[in-house]
């Protein structure tokens, strides 16, 4: 019934000496909305980046789609296009409008003729709220804006799921409830989202799913509503008091 997405198998991480990710196993279904919260340094970055083999792993095995982050150069090419990622920064090319942000991915990656990638970058930037911001520039949007042109840049490869890594912790705070709401939208749609966040409301309203990273572990994994509600260490009762 349900289909696994991203499968963590006894995956360890580790940079150098240090271990990052402790033997996590861990399966992530089409259609949930996995909030990732923990301390700061606990590796909730490192674990986005390994779906997207970014880094790579020391023990175990993680499958995202079909494709094993532990596979040839040509499948690995093939399994980033199964996510789309959302950094803090909004890492958009300063140099490109938001459309050219948007129609960039498509026409390096899937090879769609130019009209095709301008009609459906069109399509998301209308979407996020931008139609009236095509062809501004980065320095010309507000970084709320900037974030949404991130997001719809990672859509217009169309991937499975989508990877947030805190895109709103660069924002003003009056500017985050605009990439929130899109963020909302895209999941009532039903995509598949990780999404690592200290936004707890949004945890509590959006999320399927909530996972408590610490010391490397997965520490807690169940219902945000109830883990929000009734933190079942005193760690997470810790953290929450912490980020509220
Ligand atoms: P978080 O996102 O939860 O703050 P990170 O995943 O960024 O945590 O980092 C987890 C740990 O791994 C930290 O101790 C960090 O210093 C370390 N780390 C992250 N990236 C690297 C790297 N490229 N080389 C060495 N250590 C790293
Ligand atoms: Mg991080």
């Amino acid at each position: 019934m349900s289909t696994p997405i991203v499968q963590f198998k006894n995956v360890t991480k580790k940079f150098g000496a240090h271990t990052i990710l402790d033997g996590v196993d861990l399966t992530i279904n089409e259609g949930e909305v996995v909030v990732v919260i923990g301390p700061s340094g606990s590796g909730k970055s490192t674990f986005l980046r390994c779906i997207n083999a970014l880094e790579t792993i020391q023990g175990g095995d993680l499958i995202v789609g079909s494709h094993s982050v532990k596979s040839s150069p040509a499948e690995l090419r093939a399994l980033r296009r199964e996510a789309g990622m959302v950094f803090q920064q909004f890492n958009l090319f300063p140099q490109l409008t938001a459309l050219e942000n948007v129609m960039f991915g498509p026409k390096q990656i899937r090879g769609v003729t130019h009209a095709k990638a301008k009609e459906e970058a069109e399509a998301l930037l209308r979407k996020v709220g931008l139609g009236e911001r095509m062809n501004h520039y980065p320095s010309e949007l507000s970084g709320g804006q900037q974030q949404r042109v991130a997001i719809a840049r990672a859509l217009a490869i169309k991937p499975k799921l989508m990877l947030f890594d805190e895109p709103t912790s660069a924002l003003d705070p009056e500017l985050r409830h605009e990439v929130l709401k899109v963020m909302q939208d895209l999941a009532q749609d039903g995509m598949t989202m990780v999404v690592v966040t200290h936004e707890i409301s949004f945890a509590e309203k959006v999320g399927t799913r909530l996972i408590f990273i610490d010391k490397g572990k997965i520490a807690h994994d169940g219902s945000p509503k109830e883990l929000i509600s009734l933190p079942p260490s005193q760690r997470l009762k810790d953290f929450l008091q912490h980020v509220k």
